[in-house]
């Protein structure tokens, strides 16, 4: 039974905006959350096409949306239009969530704790660790921010090779760590993975429809890794499958996902929601599409 059943003139509404973003399923797992609440609350989805950012963000302070979610491919380009972001947004140079106070937009990175949060009760030790990410985008970017502090070493291995290269110099600039980049090829990837503890995909590859398509071929796994695909369709990639069977411990980019959801969600409501409902609906809404 719905809890609020009305839409009314006073509800509030948050958003999140991408282009495309059909496939999101950022409103199933909040709108679950919200309705679990009784908030006074409705979450949607708005494409928005790359000339009209400038507006859109216009019209989050004209219709008074109270929070949004930013996703591909608008995570870096929409930092200029924002009244304020904060710290570890800046570094890292990506705000996925926005909180409107007043008409002052304030932007934050979840995404960077999502994952740290999702690897910590997971059981991976970080501290003291070496780490290798592959790719060099912006869950690259949020991801090894994230956790490049606690680390002794961190490898970004990157299909063009000089995004790694950015991503390593801007990480060894900013935080503790000095940060290496590399590019994909096999053998490069192979020493890499000898020595270290923790490999963590953030390429698309292995993604729904490309289920059949892994970054690191199995002979090059070794049980010893904590192997962390931030993938979350399907829930376990043939990267996660394969690490399984010789013995890795795993993690789908499920958690991450629901913590950087969750992060948001408690930011603009003031109110904890219930990780586990929220879980639980993006997985049933995997299982139905
Ligand atoms: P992005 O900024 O477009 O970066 C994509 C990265 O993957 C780049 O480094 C790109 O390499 C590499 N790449 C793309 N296609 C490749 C291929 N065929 N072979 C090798 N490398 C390839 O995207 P993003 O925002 O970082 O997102 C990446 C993935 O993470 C997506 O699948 C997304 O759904 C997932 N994600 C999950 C969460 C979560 O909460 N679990 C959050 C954010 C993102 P080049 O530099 O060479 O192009």
């Amino acid at each position: 039974m719905l809890k609020k059943p009305y839409i009314t003139a006073r509800t509030n509404v948050l958003c999140v905006i991408g282009h495309p973003i059909e496939h999101s399923m950022s409103p199933i797992m909040h709108n679950a959350a919200l309705k679990d609440l009784s908030l006074d609350y409705v979450y949607v989805a708005f494409n928005i096409p790359p000339n009209d950012l400038k507006r859109a963000v216009l019209g989050f302070k004209m219709f008074s949306i109270k929070g949004i979610n930013v996703t591909i491919p608008y995570k870096e380009n929409i930092i200029p239009y924002l009244d304020e972001i904060d710290p570890l947004a800046e570094k890292i140079g990506a705000v996925n969530t926005i909180k409107n106070e007043g008409k002052y937009l304030i932007g934050k990175n979840t995404d960077a704790s999502g994952a740290k949060k999702a690897l910590l009760d997971a059981g991976c030790e970080i501290t003291g660790k070496k780490a290798l990410i592959l790719g060099a985008g912006g869950a690259a970017k949020a991801v090894s921010f994230a956790i490049s502090e606690d680390l002794d070493a961190l490898y970004i291995a990157n299909r063009t090779e000089k995004r790694a290269i950015k991503l390593a110099k801007d990480l060894t600039n900013k935080t503790a760590i000095k940060a290496i980049g590399k590019n994909m090829s096999i053998n490069t990837l192979k020493n890499l993975l000898d020595e270290v503890d923790i490999l963590i995909n953030t390429t698309p590859l292995g993604m729904y429809p490309a289920i059949e398509e892994s970054p690191i071929s199995e002979e090059m796994l070794h049980n010893d890794l904590f192997v962390f695909d931030i993938v979350y369709n399907p829930l376990e990639t043939k990267l996660l499958k394969e690490a399984s069977k010789i013995g890795c411990k795993t993690l789908s980019g499920l958690d991450m996902f629901v913590n950087q959801g969750a992060l948001a969600f408690e930011w603009w409501t003031g109110k904890k929601p219930n990780l586990n409902l929220m879980k639980e609906k993006v997985v049933e809404f995997l299982g139905k599409k």
